[in-house]
C-alpha cells in the first residue's frame, strides 16, 4: 500500500474521531463500510471540516444502501468490453487501462464503486497480458490510464507502465485520469514529474474535481508543476446534488479550474451505480444549468455535459439543444437569453 492511502482514514470510527461524523452514526455505517471502500486523505479531512460540499463527497452515509430502480453494479457496461483483465476497449481508437483499482480517496458516488478498493492491483503477468493486447491492436491510438487511480502507484511502477506504452509505435497519446491533485497534491512531486517528462509521447492529464473548494493552494501548485512540465490539463466533474447543482457553484468551479490552467472537459451526468440516488440531479435540471452557464462563462471554461449511456453504448453530449429544424431546411436558434432567431437554409451550389 502506498503512503498516501496508508495515511487516509478508512473507517467510520476514524472519521468520527476526526470530527467528520457523529459518534452516534458510527454503528449505523457498519454495513456501508463492509460493502464499499472508505478513504479520506489528510488534505480532504481538513477541507471536509470546512466545506459541507466536500464532506458530502467522501463521508459515507446510510443512504448508500438504498438501491433505486435503474441502478446497477456495472453502470456503463465495462465488463462487456473487457478483452483482457485490466482493459476496457469500447471505442476503436482508444481504450482504458486499469493498472490498479486503488484510489487515494473513495468518492461515495463512484461509478465503479462495486470494483474499486485496495485489493485490485494487476499482477505482473496480468499487466504483461494487457500491454500485449495493446501492442497487438494497431487501431489503438490513445491509452487512458484509469482505475482506480493510476497516480496511487509508485513513480517507479507507473514509469514502467508508461515506458512500455511509449514504446508501442501506434500508441500516439497517453491520458491519465486521476483525483490525486485534489486528494493528495503532495504526490505530484519531482519524481512523478520526471517520470512523465521522460516520455516521448504526449501525456494528457484529466483531473476529477467537483467543487471550487477543492482548488486549494496546494492543488493549484500541483497543477502548476504539471503545466510547467508541458502536460496539458483537463478536468472531469460530476454533477452532484448537494455539492455543485447550482449555477454559482459550477461557475466558480469552472472559472477556478481555468485559472489553475486546467481546461474543463466533461460535466458528467452521474452514472447509475447502486446507492447513489441521493447525489443524482435530473437531466432536465442539468440541461438548465448547462444552458445558463453558456450565457455567462468564457468558452474555454465550459465543459460538455455528457451521459455515459447505461450498459456500454458510449458517451453522448446531452446539453439542451439550441437549434431546432423547421422542416424547410431552416432552423430556429435559441440564444443564451432564451430569445429565438432564425437561421436560413443552406444553399448548395
Ligand atoms: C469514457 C471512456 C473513454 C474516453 O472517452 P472520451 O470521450 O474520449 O473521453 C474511453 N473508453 C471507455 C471505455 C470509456 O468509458
Ligand atoms: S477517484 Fe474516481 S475511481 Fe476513485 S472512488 Fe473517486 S470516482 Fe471512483
Amino acid at each position: 500500500m502506498n503512503h498516501t492511502a496508508s495515511r487516509a482514514l478508512t473507517t467510520p470510527a476514524a472519521l468520527a474521531d476526526a470530527g467528520l461524523l457523529a459518534a452516534d452514526d458510527v454503528p449505523g455505517l457498519t454495513a456501508v463500510a463492509a460493502r464499499y471502500a472508505i478513504g479520506v486523505t489528510p488534505a480532504l479531512v481538513e477541507l471536509s471540516l470546512m466545506h459541507p460540499a466536500v464532506a458530502r463527497q467522501f463521508v459515507p452515509s446510510d443512504a448508500e444502501l438504498l438501491v433505486r430502480p435503474g441502478e446497477r453494479a456495472d453502470p456503463i457496461g465495462d465488463e462487456a468490453y473487457a478483452p483482457v483483465k485490466g482493459i476496457v476497449h469500447r471505442y476503436p481508437d482508444r481504450l482504458l487501462l486499469m493498472p490498479t483499482l486503488s484510489c487515494a480517496v473513495y468518492c461515495r458516488f463512484c461509478f465503479r464503486r462495486e470494483t474499486v478498493g485496495d485489493a485490485g492491483v494487476l499482477s505482473p503477468a496480468e499487466m504483461d497480458a494487457a500491454l500485449a493486447y495493446i501492442a497487438a491492436t494497431p487501431e489503438v491510438w490513445e491509452v487512458i490510464l484509469t482505475g482506480g487511480d493510476p497516480l496511487t502507484l509508485s513513480a517507479r511502477r507507473l514509469g514502467n507502465i508508461l515506458a512500455a506504452l511509449d514504446a508501442i509505435p501506434h500508441v500516439k497519446v497517453i491520458r491519465i485520469h486521476t483525483r490525486v491533485p485534489v486528494a493528495a497534491p503532495e504526490r505530484i512531486d519531482a519524481a512523478l514529474i520526471a517520470t512523465l517528462s521522460a516520455l516521448s509521447k504526449p501525456v494528457y492529464m484529466s483531473i476529477h474535481c467537483n467543487h471550487a473548494a477543492e482548488l486549494t493552494a496546494a492543488m493549484r501548485a500541483a497543477c502548476a508543476r504539471l503545466a510547467d512540465a508541458g502536460i496539458p490539463l483537463l478536468a472531469q466533474s460530476v454533477l452532484l446534488h448537494g455539492v455543485n447543482d447550482n449555477v454559482e457553484a459550477l461557475e466558480a468551479l469552472f472559472r477556478g479550474l481555468v485559472e489553475a490552467r486546467v481546461r474543463p472537459y466533461y460535466l458528467h451526468q452521474l452514472d447509475l451505480a447502486p446507492g447513489t440516488g441521493h447525489f443524482r440531479v435530473p437531466v432536465e435540471e442539468g440541461q438548465r444549468l448547462a444552458a445558463a452557464l453558456r450565457g455567462r462563462l468564457s468558452g474555454i471554461a465550459l465543459p460538455t455535459y455528457i451521459l455515459d449511456i447505461p450498459g456500454g453504448a458510449g458517451k453522448v453530449p446531452i446539453g439542451a439543444a439550441f437549434l431546432s429544424p423547421e422542416g424547410d431546411g431552416s432552423f430556429l436558434v435559441r440564444d443564451p437569453h432564451g430569445d429565438i432567431h432564425s437561421y436560413p437554409p443552406t444553399e448548395i451550389s
